[in-house]
């Protein structure tokens, strides 16, 4: 196994057990290893610090993965951390009311790099990183163990699989091409998900409990959904006996999908409205027409992919909320989201403040959404933690 050796004074997150090495902090490699090599981390005394992928085209030279260097990283390491990941979704699902969720979040479950999703016995599969991608067989292999799934689908990311010198893929891994439509159960209610055409992985199972939790506010109430997808806010709305919905999307393939699921659901079609356009325009079209709602979700795509986007990304987040603050009836509620990691609660309660004070308007927090259990945040990587949401009543 090759060496790494750490420039001195970069130990401490090392030591910390945060999974990133940047290039930067390399002093030297001593050797010539491959993409997605398992090589052996050391500080400059030439000690062992840990184990980790090696990448050198990307930023992140190394994904650390084993700190104790007496435990190899083998093919059972990598089974173990599947089935530890895989297990510890077991109360989530054991419902019955739920079959779709997060199974493995990268670094989160200690698997730099994939990303695995259950939509009833199909599985969704992000490989993000060259070095799963060179033990994906193995991986392959504990899943269909694990779970005997139908389908297993690669549904990689391409822009990050770029920054890693991989090429982009689309393709079935193992067992059937999936039905262009799953049927997934979520809080009791059902989908049609298209894993291969949908946005992500097909379905923001993310918003799971927020979903849920924002339903209770909503009997008898008008309700405006932005950024619907394929409907989560909007189906949850409508069970809970909203009076009416309104949901708004730019994309048809969501619109459409959107339709579907409240066929699918038998709720009442002429409670609903849905619209494809862009937010920021119908909510201009809203205000000239003089349409006002009961409660509002505003669940944006992430604005802010990182830090240095972050100004622009706080300007659009303030004028989307601005502008739905002046939709909202008097003492309304608005639950908005910002799935940028890169903006924190505190900068998200600060927007909002400022997007309050330019509306004219007076704001109360009265819930903080944030993400789900199948999402974990490890304590030594805060990265993982992206999604956050606030649920305000609006003077
Ligand atoms: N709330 C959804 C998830 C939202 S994901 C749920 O519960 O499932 C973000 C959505 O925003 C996507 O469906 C995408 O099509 C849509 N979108 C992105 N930019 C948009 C824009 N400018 N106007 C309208 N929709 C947009």
């Amino acid at each position: 196994m090759i060496d790494v050796i750490l420039k001195k004074g970069k130990e401490k997150a090392v030591i910390q057990r945060h999974p990133w090495v940047f290039s930067g902090a390399v002093e030297v490699v001593k050797g010539k290893p491959a993409n997605g090599d398992i090589v052996r981390l050391k500080n400059a005394k030439g000690e062992f610090m840990a184990y980790g992928f090696y990448n050198h085209q990307s930023r992140v030279a190394l994904r650390l993965l084993e700190w104790n260097e007496g435990i190899a990283v083998d093919d059972n390491w990598f089974r173990n951390k599947v089935k530890v990941a895989v297990n510890s979704r077991a109360e989530l699902l054991s419902s019955g009311q739920t079959n779709t969720c997060r199974l493995i979040f990268s670094e989160a479950d200690y698997l730099p790099g994939l990303i695995v999703d259950k939509y009833a016995n199909h599985l969704a599969v992000q490989v993000l990183t060259s070095g799963i991608e060179k033990v994906m067989p193995v991986i392959i292999d504990e899943l269909q163990n694990l779970l005997n799934p139908e389908s297993i689908f690669d549904k990689s990311d391409a822009s990050s699989r770029q920054h890693e010198g991989l090429e982009t893929t689309n393709t079935v891994l193992s067992g059937t091409t999936p039905p262009e439509s799953v049927e997934v159960l979520e809080n009791g209610i059902l989908y049609n998900v298209n894993i291969a055409e949908g946005q992500k992985s097909g379905f923001y199972c993310d918003q799971r409990d927020n979903r849920r939790i924002l339903a209770n506010y909503t009997k008898g109430k008008t309700v405006l959904d932005c950024f619907s997808y394929t409907g989560g806010f909007t189906l949850n709305s409508l069970l809970n006996g909203a009076a009416a919905v309104t949901s708004v999307d730019s994309s048809a393939l969501a619109i459409e999908t959107l339709k579907e699921n409240i066929k699918l659901n038998k709720l009442d079609s002429t409670k609903h409205n849905a619209i494809q356009s862009d937010v920021n325009k119908q909510l201009r079209v809203f205000k000239d027409n003089g349409d006002k709602f009961d409660v509002i979700v505003l669940d944006p795509p992430k604005y802010a992919p990182s830090r240095s986007a972050l100004d622009r990304a706080s300007r659009a987040y303030k004028d989307l909320n601005r502008l739905a603050m002046l939709l909202l009836n008097e003492g309304g509620l608005l639950a908005t989201f910002s799935c940028s990691g890169a903006m924190d609660m505190e900068s998200f309660k600060q927007v909002l403040a400022w997007a309050a004070l330019d509306a004219g308007k007076q704001v109360q927090f009265i819930y903080q959404f944030c993400q789900p259990e199948d999402h974990p945040i490890r304590s030594s990587f805060p990265e993982g933690e992206y999604l956050k949401g606030l649920l305000c009543r609006v003077f």
